[in-house]
């Protein structure tokens, strides 16, 4: 579904990504797991368009997507959910969701998605009226989860959605992703520091240091590598 090759970002001078290589497969969840400025929100961010790779490629559905704007690759169906959640504070609930549907037409089918999130997180059904800067984190979260699905994503992508986030709420949010992922067959991208519960939940996961992929593995051979437990795991 998605692979990228050979891909170097930059900001200004400083080189993110040296030539990243990966691959996902349709119907995945993959990881990628790394410490601090590894480059993985890079990665997400280079995909979703917000900052282009300066040299190699990245194909989704075997068609190149670099140097296409943020808002078409929205519409080719890959769907960012950017670290720290960033709602729109001020709009409702409802309307932060609207935002998300935006570019769709068919108005049937917004509906019926409007009701799987309400589904998926009833408390957002609860508080539909309310401004998304009054949720709680792990609200927001879930809001900023369920806008991206507004748009109907072949491909989600998320950048550390566990942060900050209280554990009991950090496993509610990994078996949300597990449950899209079941229910609708939707292909997902997740970038955590949260490498144990990430791992828990993703089939293949990539390791990233440095802005390099170092490592790629079936998530059960990285959860049981004495490297990735002793580097990531904290055991
Ligand atoms: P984190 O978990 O902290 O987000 P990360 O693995 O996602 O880490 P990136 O945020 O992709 O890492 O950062 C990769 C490198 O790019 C780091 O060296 C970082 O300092 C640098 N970098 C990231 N954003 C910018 C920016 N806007 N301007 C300049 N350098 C940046």
């Amino acid at each position: 579904m998605l692979e990228l090759k050979s891909v170097r970002t930059y900001y200004g001078n400083i080189q993110a990504l040296k030539g990243i290589d990966l691959l996902v497969e349709r119907g995945e969840i993959i990881t990628l797991i790394g410490a601090n400025g590894a480059g993985k929100s890079t990665t997400l961010m280079s995909i979703s368009g917000v900052v282009p790779p300066k040299s190699g490629d990245i194909l989704f559905e075997g068609q190149s997507i670099v140097g296409r704007d943020p808002d078409v690759i929205v519409g080719m169906g890959i769907s960012q959910v950017p670290e720290g959640r960033r709602i729109f504070p001020h709009l409702t609930v409802r309307e932060n969701l609207d935002m998300g549907a935006l570019l769709r037409r068919d108005r049937d089918g917004v509906r019926r998605d409007l009701d799987y999130v309400y589904s998926l997180f009833p408390i957002l059904a609860e508080r539909k009226n309310q401004a998304g800067g009054t949720l709680s984190g792990g609200e927001q979260q879930m809001l900023a989860i369920s806008r991206a699905l507004m748009a109907r994503p072949k491909l989600l992508l998320l950048d550390e959605p566990s942060l900050g986030l209280a554990p009991l709420i950090v496993q509610q949010i990994f078996d949300i992703i597990s449950q899209i992922n079941r229910e609708n067959g939707t292909t997902i991208f997740l970038v955590e520091q949260n490498a144990n519960q990430a791992l828990k939940v993703a089939h293949r996961g990539y390791v990233m240091e440095t802005g390099r992929v170092t490592m790629a593995d079936t998530a059960e051979n990285l959860l049981a590598n004495e490297e990735i437990k002793s580097a990531y795991l904290g055991v």
